[in-house]
């Protein structure tokens, strides 16, 4: 056993490109051992050596559902017998897409037309700049294309949807085109806010520039702003008050679309079904994944809305087919996976639990921590929340990056037995537990994070 174990780490180690690695670190063992991931079971996952870890992150914010859910193992392993893959290109289907994508234009916000399948999150935000540009071409507006998103927003790290992220360490050394991506201020109150703003001026501040760069660029330039309900990788962070009403009504204004990048915030993770219902976003695209299929097979989608499928579907006659897709578009498995999840979304109502249960979680996690003196900020709705670490909390400053203060934190709790993610931007320790985490599990994972905050002070 031990042997293999031995092998495998070396074949992974000889072999496997892993991404948001330092890669000489691992080639030379300083970052140890691959950790070998065997099996998952409700909120736990055990590694090969038989050491059970609490997954405080739901792998990477997806794993709604929890581990080892036979019925959407069952309804992939069905689908696979029955029809392991037929296309959707030129109107072909399957029973289980073409009953998804009925329940995900029922289910989603706003006036929803159609939904175009990919494989992640990356490629459905790539689908979405594709779709700003071909509507605005269709309805004779060749120049209006720049897309606006926001300082710390993140929506991939494929070639467009990674320009669109607006953290620079994503892009560096990686030549992203930035021509025609645009960033607007992030909307965080804790680091954005000058003396005495309060949430509501600040957001109105931050849809004022907003405005200012739609002007500076000219507003027949501008095709779409793209924005997380809930900043997600760029710090777990709730929009101020009052943050997505004004931003809308400058949208508005300029003819704008809207896309709502609901790829962490989808499927109830804020407590609402879609984070745009959470905060009154009503938007013209949305891009779901992650939740979609609690990443038991990769597949996301860009629903386009009635009033960006319209302008589609009439200028067909004029540009022919609609030439993009991919070969694995609406693969009849996924779709098949994707239902057996929504069922379960459903049966259980996991956003009524990330509402319930995340109350208890946001309570505890301030009444835990935002007290402490390396504690500058605790945020947080539903099931997902952050801890942001400060050197000094009166003067609001940072710790020395060289001390790493979040990404040891997140080795402590892991050395507990618990997965809580150093996240990319500053010193913060992110979570984002699967939806059907229970009190009693919040509790456990708590405790374990006041541990290891406690260890490092
Ligand atoms: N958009 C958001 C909001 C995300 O959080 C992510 C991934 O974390 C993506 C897009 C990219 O998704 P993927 O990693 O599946 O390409």
């Amino acid at each position: 056993m031990n042997a293999n174990l031995n092998q495998i780490a070396e074949m992974d180690r000889n072999s496997v490109l892993h991404p948001f690695t330092q890669l000489k670190d691992f080639a030379n063992g300083k970052l140890g051992d691959p950790t070998i991931v065997e099996t998952g079971k409700g909120i736990r996952i055990q590694d090969a050596h038989g050491n059970q870890l609490i997954d405080g992150f739901a792998g990477l914010y997806c794993v709604n559902v929890g581990y080892g859910r036979t019925e959407v193992a069952e309804a992939i392993s069905r689908q696979a017998y029955r029809l392991a893959y037929y296309h959707s290109y030129a109107a072909h289907t399957t029973d289980e897409l073409a009953i998804l994508s009925d329940r995900l234009v029922r289910m989603a916000p706003g006036k929803m037309s159609k939904v175009f399948y990919g494989m992640s999150g990356s490629d459905a935000n790539e689908t979405q700049a594709k779709l700003v540009w071909y509507y605005n071409n269709l309805r004779g507006k060749p120049n209006k294309k720049k897309i606006i998103s926001r300082e710390r927003g993140y929506h991939g790290c494929s070639v467009v949807s990674g320009s669109m992220t607006g953290m620079s360490f994503y892009h560096d050394h990686m030549d992203l085109p930035r021509a025609g991506i645009l960033h607007t201020g992030a909307p965080h109150h804790y680091w954005g806010a000058e003396a005495g703003e309060t949430e509501l001026e600040f957001s109105i501040r931050r849809a004022g520039e907003l405005e200012t760069l739609i002007l500076r660029e000219d507003p027949e330039t501008i095709g779409a702003f793209i924005a997380e309900p809930v900043l997600g990788t760029g710090g777990i962070t709730p929009p101020p008050e009052g943050y997505w009403e004004e931003v809308q009504k400058v949208l508005r204004k300029y003819d704008i679309l809207l896309i709502a990048d609901e790829v962490i915030t989808g499927f109830g993770r804020t407590g609402s079904i879609f984070g745009s219902q959470h905060y009154g976003i009503e938007p013209d695209l949305i891009t779901v994944a992650k939740g979609l299929t609690s990443a038991y097979f990769p597949l996301s989608g860009a629903i386009v809305g009635e009033k960006v499928y319209k302008v589609m579907e009439e200028g067909a006659d004029r540009v022919g087919a609609f030439s993009h897709g991919y070969t694995y578009s609406g693969h009849p498995i996924g779709a098949a996976a994707a239902n057996a999840v929504l069922d379960i979304v459903e049966k259980e109502d996991l956003p009524g639990n990330a509402r319930k249960v995340g109350a208890y979680f946001q309570a505890q996690l301030k009444e835990k921590f935002a007290q402490l003196p390396i504690v500058g900020e605790v945020r947080g709705v539903g099931l997902m929340g952050a801890i942001e670490f400060v050197a000094d909390r009166e003067n609001k400053t940072r710790f020395d990056p060289s001390l790493s203060v979040g990404a040891r934190v997140s080795k402590a709790a892991r050395s507990r037995g618990l997965i809580a993610r150093a996240m990319p931007h500053g010193d913060i320790l992110g979570f984002a537990p699967p939806l059907v985490t229970t009190k009693e599990e919040i509790d456990e994972i708590v405790a374990i994070a006041e541990s290891a905050v406690r260890s490092v002070m």
